[in-house]
Formats: structure tokens, C-alpha cells, sequence
């Protein structure tokens, strides 16, 4: 938990995919394990303060683009049922029907419940996850990110979007547009995170981030099913710390 972290938590984004984005807080991630990520430094195990935290955040939703996007630095399983209950009002209050939450792998099988319990409401769920490579030998050993199949199909089985870690050691432009061009064939959307330093082992890699800013940005920029995010408060959120899943 970090004590005095105060970040943006609303946002609304104009570009590809208008919709408004909230972060918000929960216990935390469970796998905890990925050496690149320190998002889940956001979380506290007090549900009390999580939900009075989240709810003055969800009270700026306005329903303005009919689309919503929660993040909340791990799984949706890991947010307190108050606050989702207040998700639920706060979508019916302003016509917003459809809804992004993100996931880890591990959690896949609470999915389909979770969007029935949307559905109920005639509110549509899109699932996000943080694939970050397709290349399963690279992602699992160096990585560390707790995906236990190397099928994109059976990923996308259960998820709708991926989010993609790119400017790190070892990637190449090939590797880098071939974990694109497979998160586009199998998946709605795809969110590439350009990696931050932060405090974990795996740093970024300059020589890796110029070849994606000289290659890949300017062939994918226009593209209305990527976001590419150079810095993670690309969205209009976080701040020292943002999440992808
Ligand atoms: S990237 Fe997501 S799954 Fe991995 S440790 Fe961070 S919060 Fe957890």
C-alpha cells in the first residue's frame, strides 16, 4: 500500500475508443510476481477507506461518451463489492452500457459470472488482460507474469483486449510487430504500454524504445483498435504508478 499516493483517478478520453476512465483502488493483486510491474503498490486492505476512495471518484462519472473504463492496479476480483455495486448504479444513472475492467489470467473463470451479473442490466462488459508478449518462453522465464498456456486462442477464449509491454531487453521491431499483429488478429483491441522505469529488475531499454518510437509508433498510431501509451498517465490517469493489469 502506498500511504500518500495520490494520483489522478478520472479521465475522460476523447481520442480512439472515447470513453471515461476511472482508477480505482482495491486489495490488490494476488499474483503480485511480474519483475516489471509496481502497480499494485496501489491497493490497501482496507475496504472501508477503498470504497469511500473509489466512490468519490466514480460520483465525476457523467456518462458522457456511454463508455466507461476501470482500472483498478490488478483484477476486478480484487475491488470490493460495494464498489462494484456503485459501478452498476453509477452505469444505469447515466446510460452507460457498455464497461472495461481488467483481469489476470488467473481469475478467468470469474469472468463469464461477471458479465452475466452486467448483462443483467443490459450493460456490456469488455475484459482486458495484460498479455504483454505472445512469446510464452520469453514472457514466463523473464517475466514472470503467471499465464499458463501459450494459445492466444485460448486466451482470447476469455478475454476481449490485451495489453502489450513493449521497450524492454530482448524485444526486436519483429518481435514487437508480430505480438501486435497477434493481439489484432485474436483480440477487439490492443493497448501497448511502453515500459517505465520503476523499482522492479526489468528496466526499460532505450535502444528498444527508439526502435518502437522509429517503426511501430508511426505504423499504428492511426490504427483505432491500438492505444499506445509512451508514458503510463497517457490516459489521463495515474501518476507514479499506473496499471495495465
Ligand atoms: S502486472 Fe498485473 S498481474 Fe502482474 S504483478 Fe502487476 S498488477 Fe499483478
Amino acid at each position: 500500500m502506498m500511504e500518500d499516493f495520490n494520483p489522478n483517478r478520472y479521465a475522460v478520453i476523447d481520442a480512439k475508443n472515447p470513453r471515461e476512465i476511472v482508477m480505482l483502488r482495491g486489495h490488490g493483486c494476488t499474483w503480485r510476481r511480474c519483475r516489471f510491474c509496481d502497480y499494485h503498490l496501489d491497493s490497501s486492505k482496507d475496504e472501508a477507506a477503498n470504497f469511500a476512495l473509489n466512490q468519490k471518484h466514480l460520483k465525476k462519472v457523467t456518462g458522457v461518451h456511454g463508455k466507461l473504463e476501470v482500472i483498478n492496479s490488478g483484477s476486478f476480483v480484487d475491488l470490493d463489492e460495494q464498489t462494484v455495486a456503485l459501478i452498476e448504479q453509477v452505469c444505469l444513472k447515466h446510460g452507460i452500457k457498455q464497461v472495461h475492467f481488467e483481469c489476470h489470467w488467473r481469475h478467468r473463470n470469474e469472468i463469464a459470472d461477471f458479465r452475466k451479473r452486467f448483462a443483467a442490466h443490459d450493460i456490456e462488459l469488455k475484459i482486458k488482460t495484460g498479455v504483454e508478449t505472445f512469446d510464452s518462453l520469453f514472457r514466463e522465464s523473464y517475466l514472470d507474469k503467471g499465464i499458463t498456456t501459450d494459445s492466444p486462442e485460448e486466451i482470447a477464449e476469455y478475454f476481449d483486449e490485451v495489453c502489450l509491454l513493449q521497450g524492454i531487453p530482448g524485444q526486436t521491431a519483429k518481435s514487437m510487430d508480430s505480438d501486435i499483429q497477434t493481439g489484432l488478429k485474436h483480440f477487439e483491441r490492443v493497448c501497448i504500454n511502453i515500459m517505465q522505469e520503476n523499482g522492479r529488475p526489468i528496466k526499460p531499454d532505450p535502444g528498444v524504445i527508439r526502435i518502437f518510437s522509429q517503426e511501430l509508433y508511426p505504423k499504428y498510431i492511426n490504427d483505432s483498435r491500438v492505444d499506445i501509451l509512451m508514458e503510463n498517465t497517457a490516459f489521463g490517469v495515474g501518476g507514479v504508478v499506473t496499471h495495465a493489469e
